[in-house]
């Protein structure tokens, strides 16, 4: 929760965030007592700059030769990414520009982060229940305290943990383990797991974070994704088995682990799991036109704040009432960049009809919760900057593999594109 909600009348008010970087720091914290986790790290700075900066040094063939290692030449771009500080555009190009084919790994990652997004468009809020029947039997278990507060015995995991909850990033190939971990070791429920991870990611976003949740459990792919000891120390450097006095779950043989996890024969459902909204709303037959600005456009540069409109923004409980305090921080790192902006925390719904709001134009959103939001304010929906442009059905998207059939060519040449 972002704030107390003693009243809904005293809920909104207006921020003022301090140019001043530590001051802007502490100010959120300030206002937002009950939000949990650590303050940003100085490796995190939010907004444009540090996007562009992060870009530029990027080393696209090193990526491709290493990113599977913690160690590895990893771009750290998502939140920059996931707040829309540089467009995925953006960052396919400038990759391309300098490194061309060289970088095809980089290109194929990034892919994949469009491939998600479209699958949101595609799919909404059914992303956020089964999207197929699970392919072995999983579990049903609440996140359990041990994890949540990294007492899992095991250092590997228990780092991972770290790293989520104090840094709010977290290596992909450590994200994958960890996820196996929790799934299929654990027998936590998939979705359970996915709500409280996206919750403490700075880059916490709902189809890259709970569709990879999906790939690992079977819900979204067609068997489970799990790990060994020997992969785990092959590509952290053994830096955690080193000294780990731990009895290891993880020391078994591929086909020694498939026996103990997977129970196959199950009563195969997909289950559909509740999702709130926000409820519908007569339009608000006010007269200003105003941009809103959400949390997926955080950039001086984007198109809408070139318009002559007043911008708004919105911390709101609805979209943020769970994202950790080094989230907001890093998101108001992004918003001190872009002027004239009025950033409000409250209800957007009050926020708007306060100043007199009838219609909003907007960056258009997979964001079931955030469309339904402005739903009473005749939202102007505009496109986003398309990463490829080009057109998927439901059967281009079912999998990755089929996405990129259309899209590798596209972006590597017919002559270079290699099936994944
Ligand atoms: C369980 C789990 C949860 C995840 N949750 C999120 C999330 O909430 N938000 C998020 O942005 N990513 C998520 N990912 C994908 C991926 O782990 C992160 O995008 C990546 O680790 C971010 O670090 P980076 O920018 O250094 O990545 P790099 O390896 O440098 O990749 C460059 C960019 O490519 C994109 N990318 C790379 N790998 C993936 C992938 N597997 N799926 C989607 N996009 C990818 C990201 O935008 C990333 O910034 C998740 C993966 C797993 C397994």
């Amino acid at each position: 929760m972002l704030a107390p909600m003693e009243s809904n009348v005293a809920l909104s008010h207006k921020l003022i965030l301090p140019t001043d970087r530590a001051e802007r720091l502490h100010y959120i914290k300030h206002h937002f007592p009950l939000a949990k986790g650590m303050t940003l790290s100085e490796a995190w700075v939010g907004g444009r700059l540090s996007a562009i900066k992060q870009l530029n040094q990027i080393d696209g063939l090193a990526y491709n030769r290493n990113r599977n290692f913690l160690n590895g030449a990893v771009t750290h771009l998502s939140p920059y990414l996931r707040h829309g500080c540089i467009t995925l555009k953006e960052a396919l190009d400038s990759v391309q520009a300098r490194f061309g084919n060289n970088a095809e790994k980089l290109i194929f990652e990034l892919a994949w982060r469009d491939y998600w997004r479209q699958v949101w468009y595609m799919q909404g809020n059914k992303i956020l229940s089964d999207m197929e029947a699970s392919k072995v039997l999983l579990g049903v278990k609440p996140v359990p305290d041990f994890v949540k507060k990294s007492q899992t015995g095991l250092p590997c995991m228990d780092a991972f943990i770290h790293d989520l909850i104090d840094d709010g990033y977290v290596h992909n190939h450590a994200r994958m383990w960890f996820a196996a971990y929790v799934l299929h070791w654990l027998k936590v429920d998939w979705r359970a797991a996915a709500d409280w991870y996206e919750s403490y990611l700075l880059d916490g976003d709902q189809s890259s974070n709970h569709l990879s949740w999906q790939w690992i459990a079977t819900t979204n792919s067609s068997k489970p994704y799990y790990f060994n000891k020997e992969n785990l120390g092959r590509f952290t450097g053994e830096k955690y088995c080193t000294g780990c006095t731990a009895k290891c779950p993880f020391d078994k043989s591929y086909e020694d682990l498939q026996l103990q996890l997977f129970d196959t024969h199950h009563q195969a459902v997909a289950n559909v799991y509740p999702i709130s909204a926000p409820p519908r709303q007569a339009l608000s037959g006010l007269s200003t036109i105003a941009i809103f600005v959400h949390d997926e456009m955080l950039s001086p540069a984007h198109p809408l704040m070139q318009q002559p409109f007043p911008k708004i923004f919105v911390f709101d409980n609805i979209l943020h009432g769970h994202w950790s305090i080094n989230r907001l921080q890093f998101m108001a790192d992004c918003l001190s960049e872009i002027s004239e902006i009025e950033v409000w925390m409250g209800e957007t719904r009050q926020v708007l009809q306060e100043r007199g709001v009838g219609q909003v134009i907007t960056q258009n959103t997979p964001n079931p919760a955030l469309k339904a939001l402005l739903q009473p304010y005749s939202p102007k929906w505009q496109a986003e900057e398309a990463f490829v442009n080009l057109k998927f059905d439901e059967k281009s998207l079912k999998r990755f593999s089929k996405y990129w059939e259309k899209v590798g060519p596209v972006l590597l040449g017919d002559k270079e594109y290699r099936k994944p």
